[in-house]
């Protein structure tokens, strides 16, 4: 595994090869990121991870401060992966230049964690398009926790006629149900129950809101979710995961998505 700083050594050594399988991080690695590098493997080209936490994503110092940080460990876990190519590019290396393309930020970037994070998808976008421009990928793998960042790197993709192909990867999820994230780490041993206890009962709510739509009621579902011990929920939407169109009323091509705090920790999930 090569280790690269900066992306004009980056570059010398990619643009050799005839395409490059990205995966895209932040680093606090963990079987989520396992399962996409495992799945990039099947189509033989060469592989580069990046680990970069995006300052420009965060919408509060604090979060991006908290945020896990483990490169050493990550190193070595990656180097036992096999992949080829390890970028953890600088600030500067990042940010230090004009990107050729304008990022497309679709409106559907104001829902969800848009809503909530105000700049965090304009912040996501950015940094993509530049990873993109300097990595140029054949294979870019995404999780599908993260189906709204999915959608609007589609979208942006689409609209900007960029040449490389989403892959979408499905959600990796700890024996207690909760979605594998780099935030998890932040939680202590009842947090983590009260996150599992949560997961539970909306992957149950799912399953009767299918047969009986009548029971999609989000302040009921939101006032749950606080007595379980969620400290307070951002929000509780019902999408269909192909259109992004919102669900009005039985519809069996749906998840739930949502997030909530546990003390100071968010989760985002969808099911
Ligand atoms: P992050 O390091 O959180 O920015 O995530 C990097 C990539 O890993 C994104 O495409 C995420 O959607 C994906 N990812 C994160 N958690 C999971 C998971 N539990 N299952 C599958 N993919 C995931």
């Amino acid at each position: 595994m090569k280790i690269f700083k900066d992306k004009q050594t980056l570059q010398e050594e990619i643009l050799k090869n005839k395409g490059i399988s990205f995966i895209p991080t932040m680093g606090g690695l963990h079987k989520g990121h396992i399962s996409l590098i495992k799945r990039s493997k099947k189509l033989k080209l060469k592989i580069l991870v990046s680990i970069f936490i995006n300052p420009k994503q965060f919408n509060k110092k604090s979060d991006f401060k908290s945020y896990p940080r483990n490169t050493k460990k990550d190193i070595k876990l990656l180097k036992k992966l096999k992949i080829n190519y390890l970028y953890i590019p600088t600030y500067k290396d990042i940010y230090g230049f004009k990107p050729k393309k304008k990022v497309f930020l679709d409106k559907f970037s104001k829902k969800l964690c848009g809503k909530f994070r105000k700049g965090h998808f304009a912040g996501v976008l950015n940094v993509v398009n530049r990873f993109v421009e300097i990595i140029n990928p054949k294979y870019i793998f995404l999780g599908k926790k993260d189906y709204q960042q999915i959608y609007l790197i589609r979208r942006h993709i689409e609209k900007r006629k960029i040449s490389s192909k989403i892959i979408e990867c499905k959600t990796i999820r700890e024996k207690n149900g909760i979605a594998c994230s780099s935030r998890n780490l932040n939680l202590n041993k009842s947090q983590t129950k009260i996150a599992s206890n949560i997961f539970y009962y909306l992957y149950d709510l799912k399953k009767r809101i299918k047969k009986n739509y009548s029971l999609f009621k989000q302040n009921k579902i939101k006032n749950d979710l606080i007595t379980l011990g969620a400290k307070k929920v951002d929000y509780i939407e019902n999408y269909d995961v192909k259109s992004f169109k919102k669900i009005r009323g039985p519809n069996k091509k749906f998840n739930l998505f949502f997030a909530y705090y546990i003390k100071d920790t968010r989760l985002i999930d969808n099911i």
